[in-house]
């Protein structure tokens, strides 16, 4: 289903909405006009380079931070200007934030007792959210007997404990090693999927938003690049940035006229938003995947092969096209392929027409 198609569904509400959301500190503009809609039980990612925007975009959403203009709507309503506190939202943050010297349980009950819940409720609560975050024997282990994946997951049920209308986590996953790192991604998933809660995660790793992400907006300087399912934004990039920051892709210039254009000596018809007189100069974009490479044969692009690394599941290729602009390099990734090309050999390059992408230059 694509992003449109998940929007017309009929049981798709908006959890959270930004309207023209500006923010700036001092003379620095951070959000500009910044909007965007999260739907009811969706996890939808915030993506972008350091310093896009990302985390003044969720504190905005908590009310951690006030917005210069715009509104911010949870379920229709506008809480704009209401307390953190009274718009109940869960937010996880990547450094914990745990209370070290007290308990597991505690550190969960926390937020409960300052609202003045019930003894007897406080304690079905926790216990509840232990089993979600399974960690249902450690209620009475202190915090620093805990492992980085152990404090990440109470910091995961003090968030849920309070109920949230919606969960906001920032970089949450950051302070773990790779591997835990996998594992919580699926756990934090199971979880979202379990409550179908809305959760808004924020992340600067594509590759963390690629495999838990429902949804991922890719941010860049304080605006919205592209939103889409992940495989959309990978597969169908709508501008370069978006291209060049999610997963690798090699960057070739072609040589355009008015109805076509050539890479590597090949020519392509030119998509109809290019065609025409006057149109600014393009630049092709081609997924290192999206190379194919063959015995070399007269009849197509050839390249030398200039370095062949095994990266497990993929063989991958630095290549130098033979006829292209003098010391231009291609990367090109084979998955199971029939021939592995040595260093040194020469090899033709294949490359489907709907594989190109066209970004203006
Ligand atoms: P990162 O991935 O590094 O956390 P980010 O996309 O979350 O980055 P933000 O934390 O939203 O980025 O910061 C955006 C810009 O606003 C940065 O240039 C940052 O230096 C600036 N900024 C953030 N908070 C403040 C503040 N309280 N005072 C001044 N400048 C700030």
């Amino acid at each position: 289903m694509g992003t449109e198609s998940i929007a017309a569904a009929a049981d798709v509400t908006t959890g959270i909405r930004l309207r023209n959301i500006s923010k700036s500190f001092g003379k620095t503009r951070v959000l500009e006009n910044f909007s965007l809609d999260v739907y009811q039980g969706e996890l939808c990612c915030l993506l972008g380079p350091s310093g896009c925007g990302k985390t003044t975009a969720l504190k905005i959403v908590d009310g951690l931070l006030e917005p210069d203009n715009g509104q911010v709507f949870l379920e229709n309503q506008d809480i704009t200007r209401l307390s953190p506190q009274r718009r109940k939202l869960g937010m996880v943050f990547q450094n914990y934030a745990l209370f070290p010297q007290m308990d597991v349980f505690e550190n969960i009950a926390y937020g409960l007792r300052r609202r003045k819940a019930p003894a007897s409720d406080i304690t079905n609560r926790v216990s509840k959210v232990l089993d979600i975050v399974r960690l249902a024997d450690y209620e009475r282990r202190r915090v620093y007997e805990l492992s980085g994946g152990q404090q990440q997951r109470v910091a995961l049920a003090r968030a849920l404990v309070i109920e949230p209308r919606a969960l906001l986590l920032d970089e949450p996953l950051s302070n773990l090693d790779a591997r835990l790192r996998a594992d919580m991604r699926q756990e934090i998933k199971r979880i979202q999927r379990h409550l179908g809660i809305t959760m808004v995660y924020v992340t600067h790793d594509q590759e963390e938003a690629m495999s838990i992400a429902d949804r991922i907006v890719v941010m860049n300087q304080g605006e919205v690049e592209q939103i889409g399912l992940p495989r959309e934004v990978y597969e169908d990039p709508k501008t370069r940035f978006v291209a060049d920051f999610i997963g690798r892709i090699n960057f070739i210039p072609v040589e355009r006229n008015s109805s076509s254009f050539r890479m590597f000596g090949n020519s392509y018809t030119l998509p109809g938003e290019f065609s025409g007189a006057g149109h600014t100069d393009v630049i092709g974009a081609v997924r290192p995947e999206r190379i194919r490479l063959t015995r070399d044969d007269a009849s197509m692009p050839a390249a030398l092969v200039r370095d062949v690394f095994f990266i497990g599941a993929a063989v991958r290729y630095r290549l130098e096209p033979v006829d292209s602009t003098k010391n231009m390099e291609i990367e090109a990734e084979a998955y199971v392929p029939e021939e592995v090309f040595e260093k040194g050999q020469r090899v033709g390059l294949v490359i489907e027409p709907k594989d190109i992408k066209l970004f203006p230059k």
